[in-house]
């Protein structure tokens, strides 16, 4: 029985999130999913992001979060356009909450749409918001065991962002083993190793991005 729920609310997900990737497309606006478990770095990797080619490329950011407004203020600090998503406690963002927040978006005027996340590794990689596609950040201090454990997230991304690489010599993270878990459970992943601290494959990441457009 809940097994039947969960398909009519995936269904009814996928729907909108069609939606939604049509006017993306009809817009040439370039969408960008940022997943990651709480505190993994999701934010800063996007100020830094910002700071980099927001002169270049015209980008909005749609922030979603349990309660507050603290990673939007955060944003805000870089005059880009930004709208706050409060779940209520929801564990992840759904297509129908991106495509209110897209209302408030002058989408005629932007290149890339990045849509952090709730911080989870979990139930983020289930819902489908009409993206192009899914980029998960996994920090060093959260253990190379991730990627095995929580494959879907990284099964759906086109990128792995291993972030805080200049904590590797303070853990006992595997670096090898972390790439070769990942490249398991999907081959053509791309994996990009950074650091916010000193904005080490910082380039490497933009560069992505624009590629992409
Ligand atoms: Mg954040
Ligand atoms: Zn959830």
């Amino acid at each position: 029985m809940k097994i039947e729920v969960m398909k009519n609310i995936l269904s009814e997900n996928d729907k909108i999130a069609e939606e939604n990737r049509k006017l993306f497309n009809d817009k040439k606006i370039f969408v960008i999913n940022l997943m990651g478990s709480p505190g993994s770095g999701k934010t800063s990797l996007l100020e830094l992001t910002l700071a980099k080619l927001k002169d270049e490329i015209k980008i909005a950011v749609i922030e979603g979060d349990l309660f507050t407004a603290k990673d939007a203020e955060r944003i805000e600090n870089h005059n880009v356009p930004v709208v706050q998503i409060n779940t209520a406690g929801g564990c992840h963002l759904d297509a129908a909450m991106v495509k209110r927040a897209i209302e408030s978006l002058d989408l005629d005027s932007l290149d890339l749409i990045i849509v952090e996340n709730v911080g989870n590794l979990v139930c983020p990689a289930e819902f489908d918001v009409g993206e192009n596609c899914k980029v998960v950040v996994l920090s060093i201090t959260e253990g190379d065991d991730k990627p095995l454990k929580y494959p879907l997230i990284f099964k759906e991304s086109a990128v792995t962002i291993l972030n805080k690489i200049d904590l590797l010599k303070f853990t006992n993270f595997n670096l090898n083993s972390a790439r070769e878990d990942l490249t398991t459970i999907h081959p053509n992943i791309k994996i990009i190793e950074t650091s916010c601290t000193n904005s080490n494959g910082i380039d490497e990441w933009c560069k992505w991005i624009k590629n992409s457009l």
